[in-house]
């Protein structure tokens, strides 16, 4: 029989698995339940909707046997089983996304987490085997099938015998090795607490042959073997369990397996309701976004479950785009089973359980921000950007629900502080939140208009994200305390007196600056102005368009013509304003070439492309060889 090879990225990780760098080889065992659950599942709520389907629920079992000569484990279930095509594209390719890259220089760690990412899944048997055998029948097909590997060479699918319709792995333990003790998974003791450990929550009975100690005659002290069939599992699951049941590393271990993470969660909120609606909840915050996060390809959700019945894997309407990260399962009897998924969507349950969950989720992080600064930090590097992204999406509306939540460096506290922080701690006399946009801290930390602003003693927020400032003009002001951009040209520091100094400046050489401002053309005005300390120039913007706008804009890919309307401010008390204000007198022509440097000079502080560089190259080495 001809062997098919596994696509070139499923053959990648499957070395990796076969030369196991996964330390935790238990989770196999984990991982080829939850398949087997995932087909029992899939095929009773087929049964719920296609009348021709016939299943009962007892007859929906997962097996586990194992035969310690043979060095063998069979899992099996009465699932929905595999066609001969599912097979192909199911087991003969992973990371169906095709964004698995491996690059040969990565370390171990980095090729774990990757692997973790795409969830270890039916391939983490190879740590175990040398060979696995599935034979599957489909709900869909009269034929069954054998796919069988022995690793990275490839796979072989032919026609098999079996009656009923289901799945039947069939996995060929590996011998022991010097590190390795393989042979612990082919014991009955074993595998009973592997499953005890990772699946004890799954739904359906997991069933192996156990054996009794028992007493045969009393007075001879004579015991016998005896086997019996015994349903491992509590089949509670976790989310129906009494809290003070629960330990922390029962909802890590779920977690892990029902999300495919290789990490634990940041957070857990486990919490029931009744009343208006009545559900069980089991939400998890990850510790980190999924590979896929900020990608068209990832889809929000929770699992939804009725009557003890998963509806539905990934219900998006029980979670807002903001709180996408959110993974979990909500379990609710308000629902009719054989509901369609259009009719769920418009269900005025489903609504309520979910504005429930969304509100609940808020108070959850609103508590974390308080009482658990260092793990809400972690959490607002990952997912703060989905929050700010949460405000200013449909025109603001979501934007109360999420002001308290967002965080931003300060200049002061050199760490994010919230907005109420902010406020909080305003100095005496301050009535604006300050802030600054810029690609880095240490970029604005550098931007002259920054240091007008602290020399005030004032607390200034820096915006590194691009989508931070459209999430504060969003907000337009918290707590009644309007926020301002330091770059503004209604930045309003001056003393009364330096005002009157500056206006006169700026009177007195009008003619100056109406000409730099002609020559420049792409600026709507030229000034002096004394709130510079240090630097020469800066580009400051009137209206609702700022700098660091401006450059989202244009990185958009329609030119919706939005620009800042930009001034280009000089320090008065710098020796170029006495400079410019001389050659304006006696030479044109070099006054002409300095404008066009310090508007260059000013383009660059703020972080703008120079349109015309040769020219304002070759300009500078004029000015400077004379
Ligand atoms: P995942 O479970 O994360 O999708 P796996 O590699 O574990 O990834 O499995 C790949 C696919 O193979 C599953 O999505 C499922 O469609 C199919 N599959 C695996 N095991 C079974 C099974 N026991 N019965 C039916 N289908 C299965």
């Amino acid at each position: 029989m001809k062997k098919k090879e596994f696509k070139s990225e499923s053959k990648r990780l499957l070395d990796l698995m076969i030369n196991s760098i996964y330390t935790n080889k238990d989770i196999f065992l984990r991982e080829l339940i939850s398949n087997a659950s995932d087909a029992l599942d899939k095929l009773y709520y087929r049964s719920l909707t296609d009348k021709k389907i016939k299943v009962s629920k007892e007859d929906l079992i997962i097996n586990l046997a194992f035969d310690k000569e043979k060095r063998t484990i069979t899992i099996s279930d009465t699932g929905c089983g595999m066609t001969k095509d599912e097979l192909e594209s199911n087991l003969g390719t992973i990371a169906k996304s095709g964004s698995l890259k491996f690059k040969e220089d990565m370390s171990k760690d980095e090729k774990i987490d990757i692997i973790g990412q795409f969830g270890v899944g039916f391939y983490s048997a190879f740590m175990v085997s040398d060979k696995i055998s599935v034979i599957s029948k489909s709900i869909d097909d009269d034929s069954a099938y054998l796919w069988e590997s022995e690793g990275a060479d490839g796979y072989t699918i032919s026609p098999a015998k079996k009656d009923k319709v289901g799945t039947e792995i069939l996995l060929h333990i590996k011998e022991d090795t010097d590190d390795e003790n393989y042979s612990k998974y082919l014991d009955e003791y074993e595998l009973k607490s592997l499953i005890k450990k990772y699946s004890d929550y799954i739904t359906f009975p997991i069933q192996m042959m156990v054996t009794h100690h028992e007493l045969k005659d009393e007075e001879k002290h004579e015991y016998e073997d005896k086997k019996e069939l015994e349903t491992i599992n509590s089949m509670v699951p976790i989310w129906k369990k009494d809290k003070k049941d629960i330990e922390d590393s029962d909802y890590e271990n779920f977690y892990m397996d029902k999300f495919n993470d290789y990490d634990k969660p940041l957070k857990v909120i486990n919490y029931n309701v009744e009343g208006m609606c009545t559900y069980k909840s089991l939400l998890f915050i990850p510790s980190h976004a999924p590979s896929d996060y900020y990608t068209q390809d990832y889809e929000k959700g929770l699992a939804l479950y009725t009557n003890g019945v998963l509806i539905m894997d990934r219900c998006s309407d029980l979670l807002p785009d903001y709180f996408s990260f959110v993974k979990g399962v909500v379990d609710t009897d308000d629902l009719s089973l054989n509901i369609s998924r259009e009719i769920l969507q418009d269900s005025p349950s489903l609504k309520l359980i979910a504005k429930n969950i969304e509100s609940k989720i808020r108070k959850e992080l609103e508590a974390m921000m308080k009482d658990d600064r260092e793990n809400y930090n972690s959490f607002f590097k990952t997912f703060g950007v989905q929050l700010k992204y949460g405000i200013y999406n449909n025109f603001g509306q979501d934007k109360d629900k999420l002001k308290d939540l967002i965080m931003f460096y300060s200049s002061k506290h050199e760490k994010l502080i919230s907005l109420k922080e902010y406020v909080q701690e305003m100095a005496e006399g301050q009535d604006k939140i300050y802030y600054a946009a810029g690609s880095s801290v240490s970029k604005v930390n550098d931007m002259p208009q920054v240091e007008q602003v602290k020399e005030k003693g004032y607390d200034i927020l820096y915006l590194t994200d691009y989508v931070d400032e459209f999430a504060i003009t969003a907000i337009n002001e918290f707590d009644g305390v309007k926020f301002i951009n330091v770059e503004s040209k209604d930045l309003d520091l001056e003393t009364e007196e330096e005002k009157e100094e500056t206006k006169k400046i700026n009177e007195d050489n009008s003619d100056l600056l109406k000409d730099m401002a002609t020559l420049i053309g792409d600026i709507s005005e030229v000034r002096f102005t004394k709130k510079l300390k240090k630097h020469p120039v800066c580009l400051t913007s009137k209206g609702d368009i700022s700098i660091e706008m401006q450059k989202v804009f244009d990185a958009m890919p329609n030119d919706l013509g939005l620009k800042a309307d930009t001034v280009l401010e000089i320090n008065e008390a710098h020796p170029i304003s006495d400079k410019l204000k001389k050659l304006y007198k006696k030479d044109k022509d070099e006054f002409n070439k300095y404008t066009k440097i310090l508007y260059c000079e000013a383009r660059m502080i703020a972080g703008l492309p120079i349109d015309n560089p040769t020219e304002i190259s070759s300009l500078i080495c004029e000015v400077i060889a004379k």
